[in-house]
C-alpha cells in the first residue's frame, strides 16, 4: 500500500507514546511507576456522572448541533463571564472532541503552507506536529534562559514577514510557569504592532498554587479580542480527560471555518460526554478546589523531595501539575538517554525534554497518589546517585 508523503511525516505525540509504554512495561508484570501522563488521577466529579447518565436515561443518543448542545454553550459562556468577565455569543464558541481537536481545527483554518507560528519553547508536544501537518512552520522561541518565560526582545527578533501567530499556553505544560500580566501585555503588544493572532491555551487556568493568579490575556488587553482564540475543556479543571470534551472562543469568522471542518471530520462531540461536561461546569465547583488543592499539596512535597539531588536543578512550578527537572549538571546529561536509562534501572517512566523543543529537561507530572510520588522521588535520588 502506498502512504501519503503527508502521512509520513507526522510524529506519534511523545507524551501518549511513553504513557503507552509504561502502561505496557506494567502489565507485564514490572514495577513501573509512571510520571509521564497529562492527566488528574482523580475519578470525574458525581455532578458530571450523573449527567451523563441521566442524559443516557433521556435517549440524548443522537447527534447534537456540529458546535455544540445550547446548554453546554449556555454554560460555558457564563463561565467565562463569570470568571473572567468576557462576554460571548454562542456564534463565537465551538464544542469539539477535546481542546487538540480544537488547537488541530485552529492550525488548519489560520496557517497556510509556508506561514510561521511562533511557539515558546519548552512547548507541549501537539502544537509543532498540528502546525506541521497543515504546511506551515513551527518557530520555537527558546525561553529556558529567562526562566521559561518569554521574552519581549526575544519574540521580536523571531518575527519575519512569514510570521502569521503565536500558541501561548498558561499555565504551561510542561514547566508549570505561569505567565504574568507584563508578559502578557508584552505578547499582545507584539501581536497587535505584527498583525499576528494568538490562541491562548488556558486549559490549566483553574490549577494555580500559592500567591500565582492566572489572567486571561483579554483581561490585561482587552482592544485585541478579535485577534484572540481562547482554548479550554474540562480535561484538566474536572478530571474529565477520557470524556473529550474542549472548546474554543474567537470571532464568528474563525468559528465558522472551524464549524465547517469539525462537520466533515467528526461532527459534534460525543452527546453523553457535552451533558456531563454541563454537569461538571454548573455543579462542580467544590470538586475543582479539591483536586487543585491536593495538587499544590503534592507539587510542594516533591519539590521538598528533589531539592538537594546532587546535579539536578528545578523551578517549582506555579501551575498546572508538572515538574520539569534540569538534568544536564547530571552524570547523565542527555535527556532522552536519562528517561531510556533510569526506565530500564529504575522503572520510572519520565518524559524527555526533547519532545518540548527542549533538551536536557525531563518532565515529571504529580498527577499521581502520593506515595507513588514518594516513591518515584527516592527511586530518581537513588539512580543518580548510583551514576
Ligand atoms: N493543551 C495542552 C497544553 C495540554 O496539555 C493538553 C493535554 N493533552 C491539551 C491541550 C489537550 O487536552 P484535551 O484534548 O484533553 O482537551
Ligand atoms: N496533555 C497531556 C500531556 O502532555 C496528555 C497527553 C497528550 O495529549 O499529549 O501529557
Amino acid at each position: 500500500m502506498k502512504l501519503s508523503a503527508r502521512s509520513k511525516k507526522i510524529q506519534p505525540s511523545a507524551t501518549l507514546a511513553v504513557t503507552a509504554l509504561a502502561r505496557e512495561l506494567k502489565s507485564a508484570g514490572h514495577p513501573v511507576l509512571s510520571f509521564s501522563a497529562g492527566e488528574p488521577d482523580f475519578t470525574s466529579p458525581p455532578s458530571a456522572v450523573s449527567a451523563a447518565h441521566e442524559a443516557i436515561d433521556r435517549g440524548e443518543t443522537h447527534y447534537t448541533a456540529n458546535s455544540g448542545i445550547p446548554e453546554l454553550k449556555r454554560a460555558i459562556l457564563s463561565y467565562y463571564k463569570a470568571h473572567f468577565g468576557l462576554e460571548y455569543a454562542a456564534s463565537e464558541l465551538i464544542v469539539s472532541n477535546g481542546a487538540k481537536q480544537v488547537l488541530y481545527e485552529l492550525a488548519q483554518s489560520l496557517v497556510d503552507p509556508g506561514d510561521e507560528v511562533l511557539l515558546f519553547a519548552p512547548a507541549w508536544v501537539s502544537y509543532a506536529e498540528q502546525i506541521s501537518m497543515a504546511e506551515g512552520k513551527p518557530v520555537a522561541v527558546d525561553t529556558v534562559g529567562s526562566g521559561f518565560i518569554p521574552e519581549g526582545d526575544v519574540v521580536r527578533r523571531a518575527i519575519t514577514d512569514k510570521t502569521v501567530g503565536m500558541i501561548i499556553n498558561t499555565p504551561n505544560n510542561p514547566t508549570g510557569v505561569v505567565y504574568g500580566p507584563d508578559t502578557l501585555a508584552t505578547l499582545a503588544g507584539l501581536a497587535r504592532a505584527h498583525d499576528l493572532w494568538i490562541v491562548y491555551d488556558e486549559i490549566y487556568e483553574r490549577l494555580v498554587y500559592g500567591a500565582a493568579k492566572h489572567h486571561n490575556i483579554l483581561q490585561i488587553a482587552p482592544d485585541i479580542r478579535d485577534r484572540v482564540i481562547i482554548v479550554n475543556g474540562v480535561s484538566k479543571a474536572y478530571s474529565m480527560t477520557g470524556w473529550r470534551i474542549g472548546y474554543a472562543l474567537g470571532s464568528k469568522e474563525i468559528i465558522a471555518r472551524m464549524d465547517a471542518l469539525q462537520g466533515n471530520l467528526t461532527s459534534n462531540a460525543s452527546s453523553i460526554a457535552q451533558w456531563a461536561a454541563v454537569g461538571a461546569i454548573e455543579g462542580a465547583e467544590p470538586e475543582v478546589e479539591l483536586c487543585r488543592a491536593e495538587f499544590e499539596r503534592r507539587r510542594d512535597m516533591l519539590c521538598g523531595m528533589l531539592s538537594g539531588i546532587n546535579g539536578l536543578k528545578l523551578l517549582s512550578p506555579d501551575g498546572a501539575f508538572y515538574i520539569f527537572l534540569d538534568v544536564r549538571d547530571t552524570p547523565i546529561p542527555d535527556d532522552i538517554e536519562f528517561c531510556r536509562r533510569i526506565l530500564e534501572d529504575k522503572h520510572v517512566a519520565l518524559v524527555p525534554g526533547a519532545a518540548f523543543f527542549a533538551p536536557g529537561f525531563i518532565r515529571m507530572s504529580y498527577a499521581c497518589s502520593e506515595d507513588d510520588i514518594r516513591d518515584g522521588a527516592s527511586r530518581i535520588k537513588s539512580f543518580i546517585e548510583s551514576l
